[in-house]
């Protein structure tokens, strides 16, 4: 039970990687609120874990609303009693529905801005919301998710890498700041994995198997393999590492 005792609150937890998170962290002992836009998917994990003997609630959390995010962390506090963890791990690929990586010539003003709000202020009004109750908790873990396109760049997707290289940054900022008052804050870097979000991409065989390839350890990743990454971070057992950079990316970006 390496969560034993805590409350953690997890953006975008209805569906892919957030979901895995949030079933991970109730089968270490935490109690979790789950936030997402999407009801049904969010009250089905919610479900899961109940059935399975853990303590969850579905909330709806539009990330970018500061009023979500403290409705969010009030029902942590008024269902679980406090706020340890947060998970800032909603995020959008592109601002468009086709989900293209358009290059900055390409990129409309509505698809910068939809990505930046959700991806980069997301974070920031999260991060601003839960430091109160960490504060009163004696302290706490903020875990961002930010990717390997916040660390390197590529053919396209300008608004994802601006956003993602801000989570990175802000992550390091937040860590220095509120070091002193036992809250950490760290950035996690995951490469290709296969959720809702990628899975047109990875439909597309041929996109499919380049990816592989470029992938020294030579399979794409699951959300239990980043899962396990911010379970550690938000556990004691990472309460030295704070500001830091956790890169799960079957070895992309060592390239
Ligand atoms: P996902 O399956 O699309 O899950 C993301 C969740 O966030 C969805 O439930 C989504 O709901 C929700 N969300 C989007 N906008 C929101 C908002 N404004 N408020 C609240 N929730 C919102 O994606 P994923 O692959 O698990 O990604 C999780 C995180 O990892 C994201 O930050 C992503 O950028 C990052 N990441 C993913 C990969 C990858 O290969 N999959 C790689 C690196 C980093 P909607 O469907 O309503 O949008």
């Amino acid at each position: 039970m390496r969560l034993e005792g805590k409350v953690a609150l997890i953006s975008g937890g209805a569906r892919g990687m957030g979901a895995a998170e949030a079933r991970l962290f109730a089968r270490e002992g935490a109690s979790v609120v789950i936030g997402d836009l999407l009801e049904e998917e969010g009250r089905q994990v919610e479900a899961q874990i109940g059935e399975a003997g853990g303590h969850a609630i579905f909330i709806r959390l539009d990330v970018t609303s500061e009023s979500d995010w403290s409705d969010a962390v009030a029902a942590a506090v008024s269902r679980f009693g406090k706020l340890d963890i947060l998970v800032n791990n909603a995020g959008v690929s592109s601002g468009g529905a086709s989900g293209a990586r358009t290059k900055v010539e390409d990129t409309t003003v509505e698809a910068w801005d939809r990505v930046m709000d959700v991806n980069a202020k997301g974070v920031f009004l999260g991060t601003k919301a839960a430091i109160p109750e960490m504060r009163r908790a004696g302290g706490g873990s903020i875990i961002n998710i930010s990717s390997i396109y916040g660390l390197v760049g590529s053919d396209g997707g300008s608004a994802y890498h601006a956003s993602k290289g801000a989570v990175r940054l802000l992550t390091k900022s937040t860590a220095i700041q509120y070091a002193g008052e036992g809250i950490r804050a760290n950035s996690v870097h995951p490469g290709f994995i296969d959720t809702p979000m990628t899975a047109a991409t990875l439909a597309d065989p041929e996109r499919n198997r380049s990816l592989i390839a470029r992938t020294p350890v030579g399979r794409l990743g699951v959300p239990d393999d980043v899962a396990y990454g911010v379970l550690f971070l938000a556990s004691d057992e990472s309460s030295f590492m704070t500001g830091s950079e956790l890169v799960i990316d079957g070895g992309w970006t060592a390239q």
